[in-house]
């Protein structure tokens, strides 16, 4: 941990990769943040009218000292390589959601980010969907019996022409299923760990488009996921949990909650402006955010889980 600074400006930062979720969460909440400033954009191929563009990354980091922090929207096959460098060149480092394409890689991130004394977060954005920290209170004096995940959404609607999503380190239907894990791994009162798994690969894809996980944690409790990105019609993101005393259910991905049938108020979603909260919290206080757990869930599927070919995927 470097020495906490009091920031009297607003921290330039840069975004890189203008894709769906940079356009969609990231511009907006830092536009309306009094912590960050939006000073510089990455794209490949596209730009924002009225702020500083660059091609590359590098180029960025040569030429804006000034742009202390960055936020990397890529997938996760190239964030790893990014990261690196721009940590390498002392800037503060914001990870878009899974944070790295393997466990190893984030892993290396944390140490690099502490040995240069930089901030690393490592994001979980359905970790601030309004229910969530209520959920957690709730369950933390309980004993969790079963819980049962079903995230279930339309590849199509959410993710269209986004190839890298079905090549190798894309995860397919672990790019939202992680989502469903990143609130699990954060509110259950005891870790749980897989006990199976089953996988559906489309014949044409490398990452699956369906899997159904099995977990355990030590001290009795069971929880099942049902992942599916071919849900059409209704979309489908809920946890439901029974408890020793009482059931909880999450629904609209974190949004809303019910305890035992009856909905409690939440306040509006908000999730990115609270990314970018912890994200200068973090600065200020001059410490790092990264938690692999729900990434480590998706390795062990991968390493312990059946595989199942199915029907070919296309994108229209
Ligand atoms: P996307 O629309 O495909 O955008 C990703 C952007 O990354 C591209 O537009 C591209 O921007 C840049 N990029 C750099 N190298 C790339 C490469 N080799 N292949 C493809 N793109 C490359 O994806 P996204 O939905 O924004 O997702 C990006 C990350 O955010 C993913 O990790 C995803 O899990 C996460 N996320 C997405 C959502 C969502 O609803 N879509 C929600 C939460 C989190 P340039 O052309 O500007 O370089």
């Amino acid at each position: 941990m470097r020495c906490p600074v009091k920031a009297t400006e607003p921290v330039k930062i840069a975004i890189v990769g203008l894709g769906k979720i940079a356009h969609d969460q990231h511009i907006p909440s830092i536009g309306r943040s009094r912590a960050f400033t939006l000073a510089a954009t990455v794209s490949r191929g596209s730009s924002l009218p009225g702020f500083d563009h660059y091609g590359r990354l590098g180029d960025l980091l040569g030429a804006r000292p000034d742009v202390t922090a960055v936020a990397l929207c890529v997938p996760p096959q190239v964030r790893f390589g990014m990261a690196w460098e721009a940590l390498q060149a002392g800037r503060d480092v914001l990870l878009e959601k899974p944070p790295g394409a393997t466990v190893a890689e984030v892993q290396a991130l944390a140490d690099l980010a502490r040995a240069k004394g930089r901030t690393l977060f490592a994001t979980w954005h359905s970790r601030f969907a309004p229910a969530v920290a209520p959920a957690k209170d709730w369950l933390a004096h309980r004993e969790v019996k079963t819980a049962r995940i079903v995230w279930r959404e339309d590849v199509r609607k959410w993710h269209p022409g986004q190839t890298w999503i079905w090549q190798a380190g894309g995860m397919g239907v672990f790019d939202p299923g992680i989502n469903a894990l990143s609130i699990l791994t954060e509110i259950m009162p005891h870790p749980v760990h897989l006990t199976s798994a089953e996988m559906e690969f489309p014949e044409n894809c490398e990452t699956p488009i369906a899997a159904r996980l099995e977990f355990e944690d030590a001290v009795g409790g069971t929880v099942s996921a049902d992942f599916d990105f071919r849900q059409t019609g209704p979309q489908t993101w809920d946890i439901a949990v029974e408890t020793s005393d009482g059931s909880l259910k999450l629904s609209a991905g974190g949004a809303k909650m019910e305890i035992d049938g009856r909905p409690v108020d939440q306040a509006a979603e908000a999730e990115y402006d609270g990314i970018y909260a912890r994200f200068a919290e973090l600065l200020a206080a001059g410490s790092s955010d990264v938690d692999a757990s729900p990434l480590v869930h998706v390795a062990d599927a991968f390493m312990l889980g059946r595989r199942i070919v199915t029907d070919p995927f296309h994108d229209e």
